[in-house]
């Protein structure tokens, strides 16, 4: 049995520690707490129920949120100590970057299965990343490596909340995409996503866009191919870097699927160096969609937080079988 429960981040005086607590009491009462402690036994002989927490932003090695350039509220949150003290033993915790759970996920059990050398972009409110480079997943020094939607594209761009300037987030997240639809809809050039959006240029969105270019609304299809660009050039400049043999786009923007990725597509080749003189890197989207960082945390709490390739072989010691092809009962 899967379970999904989606609550709003928080606000009104509730901290993340108080979301993720409702949440995971909400799960583990859903299933029965106590039979799943007798099945963690059965298959690991464990005394807690591995549950996984993917946060957005720099989560250091010990489940800290060091700093959350969409999520200020939780910098400086020791997610992973405070949640553990409210749940107790009855669950065992891990804690990692959203977009890295998301991009393990895609390697383990997703889009990326099997492949070396993977770039994982989840485009969302901003854009995360991790890096699959030469079968392992890059961390860096304290755990922020893959950080892809804070590189800088524009310098003299807007604001950051970061507090730099011209990330590539801010023209190529899905939130950049309903700003370029704003915008357009101020000029007139968005009369049919204006309409979808309830007729308020301020109310328009990224999927608002994406559904007016689904009917062949020429406006939508031109604010799209404007979004790709920029989607695109970041991509090339990964390309650069990393000589991924794939490219994974989730996040949210990843619903959209052809509609979004069919534009990256075509606006990609023109953004990768050496192009015609090297394999043009594939773009596909991910098999988990949006769901990615909940599977990935979930399965990296399962393997304590092993690498992906290990992961499977952590599962399949635990339950004496092949590992399952969906996450773990219980984890979140
Ligand atoms: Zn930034």
């Amino acid at each position: 049995m899967l379970l999904e429960q989606r609550l709003a981040t928080f606000g009104r005086g509730r901290s993340i520690v108080d979301t993720l607590e409702e949440l995971c009491r909400g799960l583990l009462a859903a299933f029965g707490a106590t039979d799943l402690r007798d099945e963690a036994k059965e298959v690991g002989e464990l005394a807690s129920v591995p549950t996984g927490v993917g946060i957005a932003g720099l989560v250091d090695g010990a489940g800290v949120v060091r700093f959350a350039p969409n999520l200020h509220a939780a910098d400086g949150t020791p997610v992973k100590t405070m949640l553990q003290e409210r749940l107790g033993d009855a669950v065992e915790l891990y804690v990692d970057n959203d977009a890295t759970c998301a991009g393990a996920a895609e390697w383990s059990h997703g889009s990326a299965l099997g492949l070396r050398d993977v770039v994982f972009v989840a485009l969302g409110t901003g854009i995360g990343g991790a890096i699959l480079a030469d079968g392992r997943l890059l961390r860096g020094e304290s755990n922020f490596a893959a950080e892809l939607g804070h590189m800088v594209i524009d310098p003299s761009g807007p604001d950051c909340g970061c507090g730099r300037r011209g990330c590539w987030e801010l023209y190529a997240s899905g939130s950049a995409l309903g700003r370029l639809a704003h915008a357009a809809a101020l000029a007139g050039r968005a009369t049919l996503v204006q309409e979808i959006a309830g007729g308020d240029p301020a109310g328009i969105r990224g999927e608002h866009v994406v559904e007016a270019a689904g009917a062949h609304d020429r406006e939508a299809g031109a604010i799209l191919e404007e979004f790709a660009s920029f989607v695109a050039l970041g991509l090339g400049n990964l390309a650069s870097i990393f000589d991924p043999e794939l490219i994974v786009i989730g996040g949210g923007l990843s619903r959209a699927g052809e509609t979004v990725l069919g534009p990256v597509r075509d606006c990609f080749v023109s953004h990768l160096e050496g192009h015609g003189y090297r394999p043009t890197t594939t773009i596909a989207a991910a098999a988990l969609g949006d769901r990615g960082g909940a599977v990935g945390a979930a399965l990296l709490a399962a393997s304590r937080g092993s690498e992906p390739r290990a992961m499977g072989s952590a599962l399949a010691s635990r339950s004496g079988e092949e590992p399952r092809s969906h996450p773990p009962r219980g984890a979140s």
